[in-house]
């Protein structure tokens, strides 16, 4: 890819690169009185979304035209560039025709390459910033995929915004950032500015502050992060949005060093983490199956009067298993002590059956 720094996209800006605002434009005073503070507290980029991709209809779908108007007097007051999310062709100009500065694709607009090529085809021949945000699925091809059509479209001022992948599994993070994929993108395109989107990666406002801090870290170029001048009435996202008084401080507590080479090692360190909590929960499901089963022998003891202990099994479990382990490299002594921790959890829950 042939990519502009983010040092000559015009922003005047130094890194981190801040871009704040509110997850919706959701009234003109809503909207102004945000801006005004966020100006205050030395935001280069103003971001609101006015078109809203929602999980579930019957939520606020945003705006629409009439916050462009907004955004508008946003940027003639205060002289912030102006951003917005834009997922179709209609979008694309409504945002130009009414000067929005830097466009960005949302994470359920990135998964969809015909829906990418569609906008990207329409944004030929036209020089303005494009941030793609993460597919929702950790899938670094099809994000990659996207930079690429536009790009091909001759957009050479393209970022990457990560804003963290979804699962099915609840975790402390509304969506896993899953760190080893964005550093994987920028050992590839070192030249591509990247940005961290912590408020939907964390989906609570207190964890906004330690994403930020270790994207620096890990040597983000910007943070994209959601404010709101009253959070708690916010009508999209209120969990996740920060005041800008509270973005202020955040932004002033950031601690951005220069990146050493130990923090190489941190990447890896980071990678083989992320594959230690992966084996751990396959582990813990496997377990869990493992305790159904004990529960459908436990029936199975019941209905034909037998007792739950039965030596000569447990003996045969237990050999087996400590040949298998000199196999796989793993010690008699761990071998015993797992097992003998899981065959007292399945006798516990059988007895409880039998006494039931
Ligand atoms: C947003 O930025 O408000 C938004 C909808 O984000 P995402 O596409 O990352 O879910
Ligand atoms: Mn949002």
């Amino acid at each position: 890819m042939k990519i502009k720094g983010l040092n000559e996209w015009g922003l005047a800006t130094e890194k981190p690169l801040i871009i704040s605002g509110p997850c919706s434009a959701e009234t003109e005073e809503q909207l102004l009185t945000t801006a005004r503070e966020l100006k205050k507290a030395g935001v280069t980029v103003f971001r609101a979304g006015i078109w809203k991709p929602r999980t579930r209809p019957n939520s606020f779908e945003g705006i629409g035209n009439e916050g462009l108007e907004w955004l508008k007097k946003v940027k003639q007051e205060t002289g912030m560039f102006i951003a917005t999310e834009i997922a179709n062709v209609k979008h694309v100009y409504e945002a130009l025709k009414a000067g929005v500065d830097i466009l960005w694709i949302g994470a359920r607009t990135s998964v969809n390459p015909f829906a990418v090529q569609e906008i990207a085809d329409a944004l030929k021949g036209v020089d303005i910033p494009v941030l793609v945000k993460n597919p929702i699925n950790p899938d670094l091809e099809l994000w990659i995929g996207a930079m690429e059509r536009f790009n091909q479209a001759g957009i050479t001022k393209i970022g990457a915004i990560h804003r963290g992948f979804s699962s099915y599994e609840q975790t402390k993070f509304r969506n896993e950032p899953q760190w080893q994929i964005p550093i994987e993108l920028k050992r590839r395109y070192p030249e591509l500015p990247l940005i961290c989107d912590p408020s939907h990666i964390a989906g609570d406002s207190s964890l906004i502050a330690s994403i930020s801090q270790k994207a620096m870290d890990i040597d983000f170029d910007g943070l994209m992060i959601e404010s709101h001048i009253n959070p708690k009435e916010a009508w999209s996202d209120a969990k996740q949005q920060i005041t800008p008084s509270d973005l202020k401080k955040l932004v002033s507590e950031l601690v951005c060093t220069e990146v050493k080479p130990e923090n190489i090692s941190l990447t890896d360190l980071e990678d083989l983490r992320y594959k230690i909590d992966q084996y751990d929960q396959d582990l813990m499901r496997i377990l869990s199956k493992r305790m159904e089963i004990a529960e459908a022998i436990g029936d199975y003891k019941k209905n034909n009067n037998m007792t739950i202990l039965q030596t000569n099994r447990w003996d045969e479990i237990l050999n087996s298993r400590i040949r298998k382990g000199e196999e796989l490299n793993l010690s008699e002594s761990l071998i015993v002590s797992i097992f003998e921790a899981i065959h007292d959890e399945s006798i516990d829950k059988q007895e409880l059956i039998l006494r039931g």
